[in-house]
């Protein structure tokens, strides 16, 4: 028998194609896109603005399913983390962070991550796969549903849960179409945010290609550090990056920004000089409000050799970006009482790339 083609993850474009096909009208596209992702309706049998013949085949030759939730963890700060079951042995996990005005849901483009970052769980486990367009999209639709019910909604989405999104780059595009389009989630393009650690090439593809938010994971302020911190850094060192990021601001019609993320390690990246060289560094490439820096506090895990730089080394480091006229926030730590911060998600990766046996 035929396996049965998951309709969740399609694009709105690959969905025409699909009722085409099935010689059936274009408006079915809206039909159903609206029944999976503003109504969370998982069964053709409940879709009663399509014909009982129409249900039939679909129930036929379609599915739309969604993966196993093996458990739904809530931190007593508000942050929901969902463990979800990826076949046989693979986990990975999906955060929902409420904010005062937002909710934001923290995402995963693979299983694992092969970039090996010295200061990230995820990097620790090595890599098992690339997640696919529909186990992308499931996770926004499952927490969507859950929410729904607590009166909650996601209104940002962010690729910042386990994998590098541009090393997984065709179903990530495909599910930053789904999240922007108005029959799907219909987020705007400043509320989907993908984070990268620096893939140049697949950098400037995704300036072209999808219209959304970008944060580059810099870290450091120069090669020499950013070797040990980002090793992907001795493939595309920081002026290449910076080259990128000026091709993403240029790229597409509308004003961008990008927001350099920097993890603040205690006594590796937090110093007053680094601080220093940092501001150099973003003055010499960006102007105005075409660049921001995110500080983001270290959460631990239980491998890692970094501790979190205190108070005080944040609240200086952020004044002397700050007065040297780069825009700059510090992220506050969330949901860490249930490993669902920034860094610490580590769901369950059967590594294939054999690197977690090699660590230190
Ligand atoms: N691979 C992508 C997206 C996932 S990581 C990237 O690297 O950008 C999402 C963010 O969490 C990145 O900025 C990453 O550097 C940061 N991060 C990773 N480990 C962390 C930790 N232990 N504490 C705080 N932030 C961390
Ligand atoms: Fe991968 Fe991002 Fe973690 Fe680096 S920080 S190991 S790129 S998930």
């Amino acid at each position: 028998m035929l396996e049965k083609q998951n309709l969740l993850g399609l694009t709105q474009v690959k969905l025409k194609k699909f009722f085409s096909d099935l010689n059936e009208k274009p408006f079915r596209t809206k039909q159903i896109m609206q029944w999976i992702y503003h109504q969370g309706a998982l069964d053709f049998g409940d879709m009663h603005n399509f014909s009982k013949d129409l249900r039939q085949k679909l129930q036929a030759i379609a599915s739309i399913e969604l993966p196993e939730v093996t458990s739904i963890n809530n931190s007593k700060d508000g942050v929901i983390k969902w463990v979800i079951k990826l076949g046989e042995e693979n986990h990975i996990e999906t955060v929902y962070i409420p904010q005062k005005d937002r909710g934001t849901l923290c995402i995963s483009s693979q299983v694992g991550c092969s970039l090996a970052c010295t200061f990230c769980s995820t990097g620790y486990q090595g890599f098992n796969r690339n997640l696919q367009n529909h186990e992308i999209i499931a996770q926004v639709l499952i927490a969507q549903n859950h929410l729904k019910d607590k009166n909650k909604r996601i209104s940002n989405v962010v690729f910042m849960g386990m994998g590098e999104p541009l090393l997984n780059e065709s179903p990530v595009y495909d599910a930053c179409d789904i999240l922007l389009d108005d029959w799907a989630f219909g987020l705007s393009r400043r509320r989907v945010t993908v984070s990268s650690s620096g893939i140049v090439p697949a950098l400037k593809r995704m300036s072209d290609t999808v219209p959304v938010s970008l944060a580059i994971s810099l870290h450091a302020p120069n090669d020499e550090l950013r070797d040990i911190l980002v090793p992907i850094n001795k493939k595309y060192p920081i002026k290449e990056l910076m080259k990128a990021c000026h091709y993403y601001l240029n790229a597409g019609t509308q004003e961008r920004h990008v927001m350099f993320e920097y993890v603040m390690l205690k006594g590796v990246n937090d110093s007053i000089e680094q601080a220093q060289e940092l501001s150099k560094l973003i003055n010499f490439w960006f102007q105005g409000e075409s660049a921001k820096v995110n500080l983001i506090p270290f959460n631990p895990f239980p491998e890692t050799k970094y501790t979190t730089s205190n108070d005080i080394a944040i609240d200086k480091f952020q004044d002397i970006l700050y007065r040297s006229g780069i825009r700059t926030t510090t992220r506050r730590t969330r949901g860490d009482d249930v490993d669902a911060a920034c860094g610490q998600l580590a769901g369950k990766v059967v590594d294939k790339s054999r690197r977690s046996a090699g660590r230190d």
